[in-house]
């Protein structure tokens, strides 16, 4: 199918790109390997499509006092290879290997990843698992209140996101990603993430519309509960929805499985 029509603009500057956005009608395109599709299916129909790529310093990978903050046009695959990455939040590294296809990773930005808000998407649960914040044109957002729903954001019409921030890991932190898809590149039916540091963090993926902490599996885990009822807290916290992929039941077992395994691998990783 192809899109409805729209005006396009190329803005040099944020000031330029908050402006054209003012009127409400209009939608952000960054990679658009997520907003195109919704263009082509008619789930969308702006008006003026405004291409934030020709703006300047939005692309980068920068040390933050040991985090990292990171420029919203960043692509999957920068942050996949970055060795600022690998050294300081391997466990992103790893989740994004599990974003789609290579050739849409390369397109693909971190910025247009969180503010699509995929349930299933990757990137969502790994800023909330690292503890990000989300940097605006207008304001500073932890990850944990960014979503209100499926592919729903907390984000005005007329605000760009604009940088991740991630603050430093505890020393010697842990960290286990699973996730199962049907096919390689598939989103996630469902994934969880776990960090072992100063806290043990856990978060599920594909499992409720808003990625999910599991903070009752936290907690029975730092009470150094079996790690059967870790799991089963963590199956007991999400509510999936069936679809023709999987059901809603096959999804929460998955839940169970993945967070042992997460917790195995994150414990076998941390000192
Ligand atoms: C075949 C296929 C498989 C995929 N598999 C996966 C997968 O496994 N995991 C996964 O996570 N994703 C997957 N995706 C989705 C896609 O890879 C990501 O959502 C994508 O990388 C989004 O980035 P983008 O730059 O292309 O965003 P765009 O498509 O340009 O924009 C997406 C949305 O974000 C808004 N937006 C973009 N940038 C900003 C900004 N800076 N500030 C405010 N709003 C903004 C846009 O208005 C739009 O609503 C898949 C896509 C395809 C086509």
């Amino acid at each position: 199918m192809k899109p409805p029509a729209f005006d396009y603009l190329a803005p040099g500057s944020l000031d330029e790109a908050v402006s054209a956005l003012a009127d409400g009608d209009a939608k952000i395109i960054a990679g658009g390997q997520s907003l195109m599709p919704m263009l082509n299916f008619r789930l969308l129909a702006p008006s003026l499509l405004v291409d934030i790529t020709r703006i300047p310093g939005l692309d980068y990978i920068e040390d933050w006092d040991g985090g990292l903050r990171i420029g919203a046009l960043s692509t999957h695959h920068a942050l996949e290879t970055s060795t600022m990455v690998a050294e300081r939040f391997p466990v992103l590294a790893a989740a994004m290997r599990h974003v789609a296809h290579l050739a849409i990773r390369n397109r693909g930005t971190i910025g247009g990843s969180l503010c699509h808000g995929d349930p299933a998407a990757e990137l969502p649960g790994l800023v909330l698992l690292l503890d990000g914040q989300l940097k605006t044109t207008q304001r500073v957002i932890p990850a944990s209140v960014f979503y209100d729903g499926a592919l729903s954001t907390t984000l005005g019409t007329d605000e760009i996101l604009t940088e991740i921030m991630l603050p430093p890991p505890a020393a010697g932190t842990g960290w286990g990603f699973e996730e199962f898809a049907r096919r390689s590149g598939d989103f996630a039916l469902t994934a969880v993430a776990a960090t072992i540091g100063e806290e043990a963090r856990i978060v599920a993926m594909g499992a409720n519309d808003i990625p999910l902490r599991l903070t009752g599996a936290e907690a029975l885990f730092a009470d150094l509960t079996s790690i059967e009822a870790v799991a089963d807290a963590a199956r007991a916290a999400v509510s999936p929805d069936s679809d023709l992929h999987a059901s809603a039941d096959y999804r929460r077992h998955l839940v169970g499985v993945l967070t042992k395994r997460a917790l195995t691998a994150a414990c076998a990783r941390s000192s």
